[in-house]
């Protein structure tokens, strides 16, 4: 480890302890003003790396407790418009990548619904909040998405609170980490996929008769659909899963102007993570081992879930865009 990187981790940490209910981010780059562009000229974001406090949280876990807080772009993010007047629901948008994409897709001028476990009510009132500040609108539906009744009540209840869906972004998911396929017990496989692949396949088709042409559909995939960790194996086989459904559904709705693309991250510094997602004692040294030396902070992602929901990436379908730290991914 090079000498600097206490220091750094230190400052970090003490950033975060500093910063407010909503002035979550840990970098430099978080003193800058939200709103238009055009004000100061964008610094060059310094984001934290390892090794980290050691930390646990029970699942879901709160991204508000997470030291040093996560940054998903709440102080940094400046919108230009590109999603005005859109409608989107995120799932698992209370925190992590969620989040980002949440306050991302308001200050672009989108409407956004966000689902999330009850228990996750404290992290998803920060969210509401940004997203009104913005002056768009916000709609909160908490509730398990491994139940298929819900999902189709979450889908027609965003729809029915926002005037209609042009965006959806499935992005909640369960990880667990286990050393032996051994440990893996059938509840947590089936955990895993209902969760993962099942509730993207009912939320998907629930959405699909109110898709219009010109709609986008965003799926969360994962480094790990490339490159599976051995304690992820169940895990990352859903991400597979979820790599190949969204190539066959970008096939299955081109003629009908409606796109499917998948982000697939890297390590990135979220509750997924300190909530049994990594094992406990590798945490610290978390993203460490990319070429960047870092985890990615959920920030770093936000503009990627813009591009693929706005028409800028309308010949974009059936394709992977991955921010990994500089190795693995498509
Ligand atoms: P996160 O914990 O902040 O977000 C995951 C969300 O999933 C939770 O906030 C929760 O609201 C939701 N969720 C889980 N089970 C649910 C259920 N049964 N019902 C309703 N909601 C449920 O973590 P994150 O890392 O931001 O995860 C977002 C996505 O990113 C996931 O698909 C994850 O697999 C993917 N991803 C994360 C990483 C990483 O390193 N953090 C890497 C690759 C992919
Ligand atoms: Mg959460």
């Amino acid at each position: 480890m090079d000498k600097e990187q206490p220091d750094k981790a230190r400052r970090v940490v003490l950033g975060g302890a500093a910063a407010g209910l909503l002035g979550a981010a840990m970098a430099p780059a978080a003193a800058q003003p939200a709103g238009a562009a055009g004000q100061a000229p964008m610094a060059v974001p310094v984001y934290p790396e390892p090794p980290f406090p050691k930390q646990q949280q029970p699942w879901p876990g709160l991204a508000s407790k997470m030291t040093p807080r996560p940054d998903h772009g709440e102080t940094s993010y400046r919108g230009s418009g590109r999603l005005k007047g859109r409608k989107a629901l995120i799932t698992g948008g209370d925190s992590g990548i969620g989040r980002a994409a949440a306050i991302a897709y308001a200050r672009e001028g989108a409407d956004v619904a966000i689902n999330y476990l009850p228990a996750e009510e404290p992290d998803a009132r920060e969210v509401v909040q940004l997203i009104r500040a913005e002056g768009r609108k916000a709609v909160a539906i908490p509730g398990d998405i491994k139940d298929e009744a819900f999902c189709k009540k979450l889908v027609a209840d965003a729809a029915r609170e926002l005037g209609g869906l042009d965006i959806l972004v499935n992005n909640a998911a369960r990880q667990i980490s286990a050393a032996s396929l051994l440990d893996i017990s059938t509840a947590q496989f089936d955990e895993t996929f209902k969760t993962n692949v099942y509730a993207m396949f009912w939320i998907t088709k629930a959405a699909l008769p109110l898709l219009k042409r010109g709609a986008a559909i965003i799926n969360t995939a994962s480094v790990t659909a490339y490159d599976p960790g051995e304690n992820l194996v169940d895990y990352s086989a859903t991400k597979g899963a979820i790599m190949v459904f969204t190539k066959g559904l970008a096939k299955q709705l081109a003629p009908k102007g409606i796109r499917v693309n998948a982000v697939a991250p890297g390590p990135f510094w979220t509750a997924l993570q300190v909530t049994g997602g990594q094992p406990p004692d590798k945490l610290p040294e978390f993203g460490k081992d990319t070429p960047m030396g870092r985890p990615g902070q959920p920030a770093e992602l936000a503009g990627i879930y813009v591009l693929l929901a706005s028409n800028e990436a309308s010949y974009s379908t059936g394709q992977v865009f991955a921010a990994v730290g500089g190795r693995g991914g498509p």
